[in-house]
């Protein structure tokens, strides 16, 4: 479980917490010109980040304190539609990536204290699962406090090219724990990696990987990994392979790739829907690390999605894209000042100063 939490803390965060801005809009509302409909704010925290629990709970002190009102996702997507919904004064969506256990330990019952509502988005991949569990899913979403909706169900990275950029060493340093299908005999080649969600995958010949253990067999075993330039001997020997056999490596089909995108976006759906029971309909998704393009978005549409949450930066309006909804990261090193900044989207400071060390 911690090791897990690592994972994610280097993985969900890099890149995505210190990008991009956007401008304010003034609070009044309009249906027919967007430029002067109030905005909407969602705000994403990783409720298995360290220090979580009391952050979280001074958040949403200061929300209370400032007349902020949770509003369901369904209320939010007719908002965007341009349909007629009355809004609180201050709207506001909570949303929970990752599904960890905290979920259930942390999230609900404080929303539950504060008379708030939020969204978990969960990872239903049996090897998630193991760290996460699902047994609370059905409680806390028929409670209407905290409702699930579908994160995919493995959250991976694939192979993306030929490029290897490193060997197997027995270590799984972040990012490695979430590559599908990885070979982990020692040696066996690291290619070059990406988020599944949006990219084609890439099959290695199995003969290399097969050619780099052998050596690294015949060379000590772990203790090979000691030596001096112990990198170097395995790249010889994947280049020599490579000046001398015809490769046999490929990239996914179209149908490989199908199947793929559909386990990852409706079986997950399926898996929750089955979980909580009582005709749950699963119909919103974020994504992984914030990746989207839009082939993605189709496959979305067609599996019967009527949005999702990116981790771009900004606040909602009518109009907007119902399957690019944008998000603040909030982290748990976040005062309530930096909130308070966020939203009311002072970014000129706030990126002066930002709260976080990450790139
Ligand atoms: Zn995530």
């Amino acid at each position: 479980m911690i090791r897990s939490k690592k994972y994610w803390i280097i993985l969900c965060l890099i890149g995505l917490l210190c990008l991009g801005g956007e401008g304010v809009a003034a609070p009044s509302q309009s249906q027919s010109d967007p430029s002067l409909s109030k905005p909407v704010s969602v705000l994403l925290y990783h409720p298995w980040e360290e220090g979580f629990e009391v952050t979280f709970r001074d958040h949403l002190d200061w929300l209370k304190q400032n007349g902020y009102q949770t509003i369901p996702m369904e209320t939010l997507i007719d908002y965007l539609e341009g349909k007629e919904v009355s809004l609180p004064p201050n709207p506001i969506l909570l949303t929970f990536d990752d599904g960890t256990i905290e979920n259930y330990d942390i999230v609900y019952p404080i929303l539950k204290e504060f008379g708030y509502m939020g969204t978990a988005f969960v990872i239903t991949g049996p090897r998630f699962i193991r760290y996460s569990k699902k047994f609370w899913w059905k409680e806390v979403d028929r409670s209407g406090i905290l409702k699930i909706e579908n994160h995919s169900r493995t959250h991976s990275f694939i192979w993306i090219n030929p490029q290897i950029i490193d060997f197997y060493s027995g270590e799984d340093p972040g990012d490695y724990f979430l590559i599908k299908g990885m070979d982990r005999r020692l040696g066996a080649p690291i290619y070059k990696f990406n988020y599944e969600l949006i990219n084609e995958r890439y099959v290695p010949d199995r003969r290399i990987g097969n050619l780099c253990v052998n050596y690294v067999a015949q060379n000590g075993g772990k203790k090979f990994f000691k030596r001096e330039g112990w990198k170097d001997g395995l790249f010889q020997v994947v280049k020599d392979f490579r000046n001398t056999r015809r490769q046999m490596d490929s990239y996914e089909k179209e149908p490989q790739r199908e199947l793929r995108l559909k386990n990852e976006i409706y079986q997950s759906k399926r898996a929750i829907e089955q979980s909580v029971g009582h005709g749950k309909e699963v119909t919103f998704f974020a994504y992984p690390w914030g990746a989207y393009d839009e082939e993605l978005i189709l496959k979305l549409k067609k599996y019967g999605y009527r949005g999702a949450f990116t981790t771009d930066r900004g606040r909602n309006f009518p109009g907007d894209d119902l399957f690019k909804i944008k998000r603040f990261i909030i982290t748990s090193e976040m005062t309530v000042e930096d909130l308070s900044n966020v939203l009311k989207s002072e970014w000129r400071r706030y990126l002066a100063n930002p709260p976080c060390a990450n790139p």
